[in-house]
C-alpha cells in the first residue's frame, strides 16, 4: 500500500512536523486553506471517518484532543476542525486527517489584505 500519509509518519517524505506522540502526528498542510493549516493524522492508518470502528474510539478522541492543544499552541482564539470523507465529501488522501484551519483575523493578515485605494 502507497499512503502518502504513512510514508510521512515513516519520515520517508519530509514535512513540516507541529508536533507528534505514539498516536498522532501534526503537520503543516502543503497546499494551506488557511492562514494557519495542519492536519491532525493517527498514525494508524485508518481510511476515513467512515470506516471507524469500536476500537478506535480512543484514537479518535486523541486526534480532536490535540487539535484542540495544537490551536492553543499556534495561539488560535477560534479555529475550525474539518474532516472531508470520502470523494463526494472532498476527501483526497485516503488516510484518515483532521484539518485545523485558522489564523483569518490575526493582526498580520488583515495588514497583509490589499486595502482600497483612497486617493480615487
Ligand atoms: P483531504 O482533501 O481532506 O483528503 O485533504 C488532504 C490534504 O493533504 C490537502 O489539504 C493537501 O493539501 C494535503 N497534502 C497532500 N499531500 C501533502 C503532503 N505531502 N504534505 C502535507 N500535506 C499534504
Ligand atoms: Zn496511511
Amino acid at each position: 500500500m502507497d499512503c502518502i500519509f504513512c510514508r510521512i509518519i515513516k519520515k520517508e517524505i519530509p514535512s513540516d512536523i507541529l508536533y507528534e506522540d505514539d498516536a498522532v502526528i501534526v503537520f503543516k498542510d502543503a497546499h494551506p486553506s488557511a492562514p494557519v493549516h495542519y492536519l491532525v493524522v493517527p498514525k494508524d492508518h485508518i481510511q476515513s471517518i467512515a470506516h471507524l470502528e469500536g476500537n478506535h474510539k480512543e484514537v479518535l478522541a486523541s486526534i480532536i484532543y490535540t487539535a484542540k492543544n495544537m490551536a492553543e499552541k499556534l495561539g488560535l482564539s477560534g479555529y475550525k476542525l474539518v474532516f472531508n470523507v470520502g470523494r463526494e465529501g472532498g476527501q483526497v488522501i485516503d488516510h484518515l486527517h483532521l484539518h485545523l484551519l485558522g489564523g483569518w483575523n490575526r493582526k498580520a493578515d488583515i495588514e497583509a489584505m490589499p486595502q482600497p485605494s483612497l486617493d480615487k
